[in-house]
């Protein structure tokens, strides 16, 4: 337990499960009251609902407000819901989907449906935050992908949308700093969540995990609180002076050869 985020309230997308669960606990550790905004409740990967977690476990006060982030009434709802707490300081626009599909199969329905939640979720919960911080300051994360930032065959839905985040970042950054709102991107290498040994296997039996772990310098892969920690860095003053910035968390993946 510390005190970095103490006296901060944050909200995050997506935090039922996986990464975006990470970061809410590891944020309520350091003293952050925590809404947690997802379309469940439940983890995706099982256990306790994180809301529970953090007020039976932490400092911090948490609340689950049922959000799709493809509604921007829904991320208001969010927003709203850090009000009670005092006022929303961090917003971290986790939630995302990954489905890999050969590009002469990617359907109209498929397109829509990625962009909605990966690219407008993340526009439209940038713009409900910074409304917000308009008067008191804050800081936005974006979670991006490795995807964001190089191409990967049969991901080329997910690559557009991801990179749209990252150049989404640089422009707020450019336009919030005014304000005192800092936005920065992460950008996850292979991370163990249900995403990845689930929706799409790249870690869903050993041969697989070791084809993986070949491709990252470290010669392992990331657990969510590898980028949790990242968040942290960002969310709290240890990054005051960082924005317009984005961070590989990928054990040496897309930067090295
Ligand atoms: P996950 O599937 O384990 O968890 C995603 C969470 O987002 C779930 O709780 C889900 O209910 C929620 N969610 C999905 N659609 C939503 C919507 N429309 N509105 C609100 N909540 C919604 O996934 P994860 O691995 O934790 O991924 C989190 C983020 O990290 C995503 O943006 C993903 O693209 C990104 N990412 C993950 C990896 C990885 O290796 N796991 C790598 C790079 C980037």
């Amino acid at each position: 337990m510390g005190t970095l985020l103490e006296g901060r309230t944050a909200v995050v997308t997506g935090a039922a499960s996986g990464i975006g669960r990470q970061i809410a606990l590891t944020f309520a550790e350091e003293g952050a009251d925590v809404v947690v905004a997802d379309l469940q409740s439940e983890p995706r990967e099982g256990g306790r609902p994180t809301h529970e977690r953090i007020d039976d476990d932490s400092p911090g006060r948490a609340a689950y407000v049922e959000c799709d982030v493809t509604d921007r009434d829904d991320l208001e709802a969010a927003v709203d819901g850090a009000e009670s707490f005092g006022g929303l300081d961090v917003m971290v626009n986790n939630a995302g989907i990954y489905r890999r599909k050969d590009f002469f199969n990617v359907t109209e329905v498929d397109y829509e449906r990625m962009v909605a939640v990966n690219q407008r979720g993340v526009f439209f919960g940038s713009q409900v935050a910074a409304e917000r911080m308009r008067e008191r300051g804050g800081a936005i994360i974006n979670m991006s992908s490795i995807a964001g930032i190089t191409g990967f065959a049969t991901s080329s839905l997910y690559c557009m949308t991801k990179g749209g985040v990252r150049l989404l970042t640089y422009s707020l950054a450019d336009e919030l700093g005014e304000y005192d709102i800092r936005v920065n991107a992460i950008h996850p290498g292979t991370i163990r969540t249900t995403m990845t040994v689930e929706d799409e296997p790249h870690l869903a039996d050993e041969e697989s995990v070791a084809e993986a772990e070949a491709k990252i310098a470290l010669g392992r892969v990331g657990s969510p609180t590898d980028v949790a920690r990242t968040a942290l860095y960002l969310a709290s003053d240890l990054g005051e002076y960082i924005t317009g910035e984005s961070i590989a968390v990928d054990g040496g993946m897309v930067n090295v050869g």
